[in-house]
């Protein structure tokens, strides 16, 4: 009752050699067919202001850079941890590849958290180092290297110096730490997941053998990003572009017409993206004023899409495939994906295993292992699968089986072909537009409020964001707290994208006899109940 990835095993360098991810990107790069005119073609564009960078300005200010940190910062060591907290810029891959060639490894968080929402990352990663922007720095915490500001001449200076740009090379075993992303799990605060070379290079490698994105004329095809860079999904959208000599076109600020102005400016064939983002192309009327000729697929993940979405927007679309995948931060990205037009018809399926990777159904009050067809919690083993829960030993244990299976807390079925349906969620987390929101968290915050007896948040279903969070509230006796004054509350204390969107009033919040909250009732209740407001 194991199910194997459909998909032919791809095979993986060596485990035993060293070899970070960026020595791996670089010798796939080398092996593309487009390799020898990469040195003049673009690897980014920067969509506010149109500047290019090329492949081999990249790798030079990636190498330039590396060399100048070594040289400012002597004690700066392999597997030392850097925080990094911008919003996308050129800037931003330069710096990941530099650091990750130095066996740096790089925590990339949210430029808009709060200072304890940091606060709580850096006691987690215990960075040496911060790159930070002049309008992000002020709530990182003092680090024993400071913080470097990326916005500042002196980085640039760092980029493109002319002297002892030759960095001393640094060698990394594969499971060395490359990065720690952010993810609550299914339970709890936010954890930092460790992934290793190996991982990345395992997810990187799937890409690279099932690739079948080419432009119409040979020159490079032209992906958009309109992800966040410190998330998952954009995080190895970034190096599988790199490692498939494509161009990247950046949007470092989200505005939807803008990104359909782009697409046609720069004949964008592929996009990776949300489902809220599905949602607004298959709806929005201003899609008709530009020419989207030129898209021909849309990598959709992080949340779900639902079936309804994706043929409407095909009946819109229909040259434009929509290849869904699965994945979590703690199995590096891709864990189920779709390769090619015939996958994509499968409507409301997050696609078939990736190469390399199995799973299991299993049920979740007996713990035995299901059959295609019936649903229960999705298990999954394979090289993507992360280390850990940095520093959180508990968590690690909790979220792995005895015999090392990852409970991705995500209830699920395959069907008779290996293609996946997500159902629903057995773990606590929410998704706002694809967004983490761990209620935990939100919970925490809603206990410090005076007034408020206690709390208990839920996800609520929205159209556009997929998800909103929603707080059920018991007063303390005599407390007239208002819904608007709890949000209100909230948003102070959180970064935009966690903001309680719906509050509702009720007397005792539904508890086991453990103590747990039983969101499943409150949920039921939210969406049978319209008085809720
Ligand atoms: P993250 O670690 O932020 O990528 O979140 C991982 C979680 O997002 C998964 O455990 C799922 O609950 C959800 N998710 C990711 N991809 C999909 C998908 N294609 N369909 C439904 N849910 C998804």
């Amino acid at each position: 009752k194991t199910f194997k990835s459909t998909r032919p095993p791809i095979p993986l360098p060596p485990s035993s050699h060293p070899l970070s991810i960026t020595q791996y990107c670089l010798s796939l790069l080398n092996s593309t067919p487009t390799a020898s005119s990469l040195d003049t073609s673009p690897f980014l564009i920067d969509a506010a202001t149109g500047t290019p960078l090329s492949y081999s300005q990249f790798l030079h200010q990636s190498h330039s850079l590396s060399a100048s940190l070594q040289s400012r910062f002597p004690s700066l060591s392999p597997n030392n941890v850097a925080l990094i907290l911008s919003p996308p810029s050129l800037h931003i891959p330069v710096l990941y590849f530099s650091l990750l060639s130095l066996n740096i490894t790089i925590s990339p968080a949210n430029p808009l958290s709060t200072r304890s929402e940091l606060k709580h990352i850096v006691q987690l990663t215990k960075p040496k180092v911060a790159f930070a922007t002049s309008s992000t720095c002020k709530h990182i915490p003092s680090l024993p290297l400071g913080t470097v500001l990326i916005d500042s001449t002196q980085f640039i200076s760092m980029l493109n110096s002319k002297t002892s740009s030759t960095p001393q090379q640094v060698t990394a075993a594969q499971s060395d730490s490359a990065a720690i992303l952010c993810s609550s799990g299914t339970t709890g605060r936010v954890k930092g997941v460790e992934l290793s070379h190996r991982n990345l290079i395992s997810v990187l490698c799937g890409f690279f053998h099932n690739n079948n994105l080419t432009s119409n004329d040979n020159s490079a095809a032209v992906s958009l990003f309109t992800l966040p860079l410190f998330h998952v999904f954009g995080f190895f959208m970034l190096f599988r572009a790199f490692t498939l000599g494509e161009c990247l076109v950046l949007m470092g600020r989200f505005d939807f017409e803008t990104m359909l102005k782009t697409v046609e400016k720069y004949k964008v064939i592929y996009m990776p993206v949300s489902p809220p983002l599905v949602v607004m192309l298959a709806k929005s009327d201003m899609v008709a004023k530009y020419d989207l000729s030129s898209l021909r697929k849309l990598g959709c993940g992080g949340a779900a899409l639902g079936k309804e979405i994706s043929q409407k927007f095909n009946a819109r679309f229909p040259d434009i495939d929509i290849l869904q995948g699965y994945g979590m931060t703690e199995t590096g990205g891709g864990a189920t994906s779709m390769v090619g037009p015939d996958e994509a018809k499968h409507y409301g399926s997050a696609g078939r295993l990736t190469a390399n990777m199995e799973a299991k159904i299993v049920d979740p009050s007996s713990g035995e292992a299901l059959l295609p067809g019936k649903e229960g919690e999705l298990w999954l083993k394979g090289p993507n699968v992360m280390k850990g829960y940095v520093g959180d030993n508990e968590a690690t244990v909790a979220t792995f089986s005895s015999d090392g299976w990852l409970k991705t807390g995500d209830i699920c079925y395959f069907d008779s072909e290996g293609f996946l349906f997500i159902v629903d969620r057995l773990k606590e987390l929410i998704k706002y537009k694809a967004y983490q929101v761990p209620p935990a968290e939100l919970e925490r915050v809603l206990h410090s409020i005076p007034g408020i007896a206690d709390a208990a948040v839920i996800p609520y279903p929205d159209e556009e964001a997929g998800q909103i969070p929603m707080a059920y509230v018991v007063r303390s006796p005599g407390s007239n707290l208002s819904e608007v004054q709890i949000m209100d509350f909230v948003a102070k204390q959180v970064s935009p994208y966690k903001k309680i969107r719906r509050v509702a009033f009720i007397n005792a919040i539904p508890r086991s006899q453990a103590g747990k909250i039983l969101r499943r009732e409150l949920v039921k209740h939210a969406t049978s109940d319209t008085s809720a407001k």
